[in-house]
């Protein structure tokens, strides 16, 4: 097929599903209303506030795939609001804020459901939405098989404490009847005690079945080669002996969960040529991607700041300026440095690819490029950015961010908080007589502990609190949303709860304590400020006989 003719049925493709978007969006903005209502007036109930921010979420992607602008910001400020909306600690201004919002909506619906609404879409979408990756939310489960010992009542109740939904399972023969479409079940099985028929049950074909939806990992009490073997022949994630290390069991189900959905990449095509724009973004959105679009280079810079992109790919020869100056740029800006660049262009003449790359270009392809082989590209690009990008900010033991990057978040944090007049709480903790954890049981053990400890706090924090490693054995959180008697509250919590984890080790069991020092916003506004009276409250909280939370 000629790549004209490629270009002409991607452009009716796009055609077609705007066409649908269109015809459906009355209902889908009815229904969002009737759900923004719901958050208004119903304010505790959890379920649907989820449902009301799914909706806006996915109307605003689509908006942006189809290029209506307006709609998708709105969408979007709707999103955010119904995620900072709270129901016991949001007052009258929230609702203001959502009620308004909610009024945005009736106008634009009556200005976008006019019949010359496809006019528009001559134009080319201005920027791509999220709308054709899966947005299906995968809920962890984990359920234990065995004999019901102290050894799995203790498993139990450690994963309970991590914040994990865990259950036992009574036979395998009920494993069917408690899969589900929106879970990721992972079964926790004593080998031993399933051997040698496992219940007539093929698990590894029930791991291939549920295609992502199931995994299992045995648990034994003897480590031999037999029962290792079993375990890979019937499809198990993991092998692990008693006592169950639970944080490395925990990072195995963020492992499998993570691999089932990745992070979307979002990638910024930049190119004047409105076919070419909807042809590679179409490419891209089919293999899962996000994508933004600028038809001139002079709306880059706009983009990059507003949505992060991960990757550029830009054409050569464009009339405002041209790819390598472009790039050129880019690579100017500190904070744009390590994205990776592609020059897709008609330009057959490799000396001119040469000199483009000598600019801070990552790779050069000739159009017509075909699909496969650009998606591929992109995909490697990204990910190899990503892995820079993740060594660079996160430590290597916990994975958590490293302290300069926790401060730098922080002082990001305090802006958007006060941006949005938000509060925002700050935690230093620090463990109690760690010096003597390393002394007893060993470095190793003690950093098992560092990272159970961390395992705890990404598991029970929510998705908008940041943790870092402040260093050592100390560790910081931001909370955002969050004032100094909620943050309190949270993490005496989490205190408790990590107090009540047992550590194992050649020398024994035993188990460790928390100290927390608190600061924020709005009582005080200055990173530096924030973070040296919170470290004041934790020197405090030391002194008066540690494992406790203090303010400052
Ligand atoms: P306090 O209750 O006053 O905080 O007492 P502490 O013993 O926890 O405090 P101190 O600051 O005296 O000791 C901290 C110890 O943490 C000393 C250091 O060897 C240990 N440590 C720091 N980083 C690591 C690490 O990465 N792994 C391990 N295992 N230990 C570490
Ligand atoms: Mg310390
Ligand atoms: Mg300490």
């Amino acid at each position: 097929m000629s790549s004209e003719n490629r270009g002409e049925r991607l452009k009716n493709r796009m055609r077609v599903l705007t066409e649908r978007f269109v015809a459906q969006l009355p209902e889908r903005l009815d229904e969002l209303r009737l759900l923004i209502d719901g958050v208004l007036y119903h304010p505790q109930d959890e379920d649907g506030r989820f449902k009301a921010r799914m909706s806006a979420h996915k109307i605003a992607g689509a908006a942006g795939t189809f290029g209506f602008e307006t709609l998708g910001t709105v969408c979007r400020a709707i999103e955010s609001s119904i995620d900072r909306f709270e129901a016991e600690r949001t007052g009258d201004s929230m609702r203001d804020e959502l009620e308004a919002l909610k009024g945005h909506l009736y106008r634009l619906s009556a200005e976008h459901l006019e019949p010359d609404v496809l006019e528009h879409l001559e134009e080319v979408p201005k920027s791509g939405g999220a709308d054709s990756v899966s947005s299906e939310i995968l809920q962890e489960r984990i359920l234990v098989l065995g004999n019901a010992d102290s050894d799995q009542d203790d498993l139990l109740e450690q994963l309970r404490h991590f914040g994990l939904q865990a259950s036992y399972l009574e036979s395998l023969t009920d494993l069917e009847n408690q899969l589900h479409p929106s879970e990721l079940i992972i079964l926790c099985a004593d080998i031993q005690a399933m051997m040698p028929d496992f219940a007539g049950l093929s698990l590894s074909d029930l791991v291939e079945k549920q295609n992502g939806r199931f995994a299992w990992v045995a648990v034994s009490r003897i480590d031999d080669f037999p029962l290792r073997l079993a375990a890979v022949r019937h499809g198990a994630s993991e092998f692990f002996t008693y006592p169950v290390d639970v944080p490395q069991l925990l990072d195995k189900v963020r492992e499998i969960a993570g691999s089932l959905r990745p992070e979307p990449i979002h990638v910024l095509i930049v190119d004047d040529d409105i076919d070419q724009v909807s042809a590679t973004a179409y490419t891209l959105q089919q293999a899962g991607m996000i994508t933004s679009v600028a038809s001139d280079p002079r709306q880059v810079f706009a983009i990059m700041v507003e949505s992060k992109p991960e990757l550029v790919i830009t054409d050569m020869y464009m009339p405002e300026c041209n790819g390598i100056e472009l790039s050129r740029l880019i690579r100017q800006q500190e904070a744009f440095v390590g994205i990776p660049i592609i020059f897709l262009s008609v330009e057959e003449d490799s000396k001119r690819h040469i000199d483009a790359m000598s600019e801070g270009g990552d790779d050069f392809l000739v159009k017509p490029v075909r699909p496969e082989y650009l998606i591929a590209k992109v995909r490697m690009r990204a990910q190899r950015a990503r892995d820079m990008r993740f060594f660079m900010e996160h430590d290597s033991l916990t994975g958590l961010l490293n302290h300069s990057h926790l401060k730098q978040r922080l002082e990001e944090e305090l802006l958007r908080a006060s941006r949005v007049g938000n509060e925002l709480s700050f935690a230093m903790i620090d463990i109690d007589r760690f010096k003597s954890v390393n002394d007893t049981y060993g470095h190793l053990t003690g950093d098992r502990v560092l990272k159970s400890l961390s395992r705890m706090l990404q598991d029970r924090l929510r998705k908008t609190d940041t943790i870092g490693r402040y260093g050592g054995e100390e560790f910081g959180v931001i909370l955002f949303n969050a004032s100094l008697d909620v943050a309190t509250r949270i993490m005496d919590d989490l205190r408790e709860a990590f107090s009540q984890i047992v550590h194992h080790s050649a020398n024994g069991d035993f188990q460790v304590t928390f100290s927390c020092g608190l600061s924020g916003y709005p009582e005080l506004e200055d990173a530096k400020l924030i973070g040296d009276t919170a470290d004041k409250a934790l020197y405090r909280a030391k002194e008066t006989g540690r494992n406790k939370v203090v303010r400052a």
